[in-house]
């Protein structure tokens, strides 16, 4: 077995890319067989220590997509350096078995450091699952209560609208309050809402990524055995929650931690096991919270990405210092918006404009389509609003860094100035 050099034309993938050059420095011998003869090559793909990684992102763009959405860079590169052999298993992460040891050490790691980033007590389960925060609309009803019981809906958002409408197929849920007539441009005061005393619990999306609201605390319900259920998919691991004000939280991975096709849910174990007996199986938490997110086979690859994630995210010292981060950057942009005397507007009320999503409209709203065309020139995509509201809208969720929100405000002083 002669050992061959990466530059060679079988080598893996890991080595020059037009976007990464990775030299390998340690030598890991993965067996491979050719049609003529088996041979080994020189391939590190083990851990970062032992690469010398060198990023060329200026040959990625600045993503400001609301989801899937842009990733840490090192991540991307590390699961890069780390797809073709993890950690000397000989195989991808992508070919484990769930119910290997590998893999069970990745989803308990992913676990145990999104226990220490949220501070999740002990008493709360964390589950990694399928199906979107769109099938939490079903489950959170399904799981919580029975088919008659009442439930309150506080509707900041289109989100929040189809969570309610999904609701109404399992239980007997009210909206309380709700923003469409304003536009979805505000957080009501939770002094005069008019919760439900019986309801089993109030529903809140912590942030809606679509109109821009997010909530800066949070209502309690009347009920004193009702619980709250948020929906934080996309502003969740961007700031630190206080998760025991919570019944349940629910995100889907695919904004700040991770690709699409994981969707994580937080729950008390008290809430457990009394889902409605029609509860499909796979929708079923107890089922999941007693099969450790195993009981069928779960989106390995995208829970090793989130585990990525998560250990990014501490190593950047926790949830505190990616919020200052995250209100770095959104301040700079509001700023910007709030400062161009009209040419840019942002709709949303100050107090509850969100760290994440920043929509923001043209007065000249002729000028969207050029706006757009120059942006991308300058390699900055995905700043077209959502198709329901129009205007653009930057999100910057955690993963995007200050460098691309100070580019988009040059950029936008400098379109301002050439069509004021
Ligand atoms: N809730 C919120 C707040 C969202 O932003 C989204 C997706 N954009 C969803 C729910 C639906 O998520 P999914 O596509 O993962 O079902």
């Amino acid at each position: 077995m002669a050992a061959t050099s990466l530059n060679a034309p079988n080598a893996p993938l890991l080595q020059k890319t037009h976007q990464t050059h990775v030299f390998l420095k340690t030598i890991s011998t993965i067996p491979c067989q050719t049609s003529a003869k088996r041979f080994s090559i020189s391939c590190s793909a083990t851990t970062q220590d032992r690469l010398s990684v060198q990023s060329q992102s200026q040959d990625r763009v600045f993503n400001f997509a609301a989801g899937p959405a842009t990733l840490p860079e090192n991540v991307l590169l590390k699961a890069q350096s780390e797809l073709y052999n993890w950690h000397g298993s000989g195989m991808s992460v992508m070919e484990m078995s769930h119910r290997g040891k590998d893999f069970r050490s990745i989803i308990e790691k992913a676990e145990a450091d999104l226990r220490s980033l949220l501070n999740i007590p002990e008493n709360y389960a964390v589950l990694f699952l399928q199906g979107g925060a769109t099938t939490q609309f079903a489950a959170v009803p399904l799981n919580l209560c029975a088919p008659g019981d009442s439930v309150d809906y506080l509707v900041t958002g289109s989100w929040g609208d189809k969570a309610f409408k999904e609701a109404k197929k399992y239980c007997n849920p009210k909206v309380i309050w709700s923003g469409k007539s304003e536009n979805y441009v505000r957080v009501p005061s939770f002094d005069g809402l008019e919760l439900n005393p019986n309801a089993k619990y109030l529903h809140i999306c912590a942030n809606e990524t679509i109109y821009g609201v997010e909530f800066k605390d949070y209502p309690v319900p009347r009920n004193p055995n009702g619980v709250l259920v948020a929906d934080m998919s996309s502003n969740f691991c961007s700031k630190p929650v206080d998760v025991t004000k919570f019944g349940l939280i629910y995100a889907g991975a695919q904004k700040n931690v991770g690709p699409s096709g994981v969707c994580i849910v937080i729950v008390r174990k008290d809430l457990l096991g009394n889902a409605q007996e029609s509860t499909p199986v796979m929708l079923d938490y107890k089922i999941h919270a007693d099969n450790n997110s195993l009981y069928n086979t779960p989106p390995c690859y995208g829970i090793y990405m989130c585990g990525l994630v998560f250990e990014d995210l501490l190593k950047q010292g926790g949830l505190e210092e990616v919020e200052k981060k995250n209100q770095k950057k959104a301040g700079i942009l509001y700023n910007a918006i709030d400062e161009s005397k009209g040419f840019y507007r942002c709709p949303v009320e100050k107090s509850v404009r969100s760290l994440m999503n920043v929509p923001f409209t043209l007065e000249k709203s002729e000028l969207g389509a050029e706006f757009l065309k120059e942006a991308e020139k300058e390699k900055m995509v995905q700043l077209k609003g959502h198709r329901s509201v129009g205007g653009m809208r930057a999100s910057i969720y955690n993963a995007m860094p200050l460098a691309g929100v100070e580019k988009l405000v040059a950029f936008m002083k400098d379109f301002q100035a050439k069509h004021a």
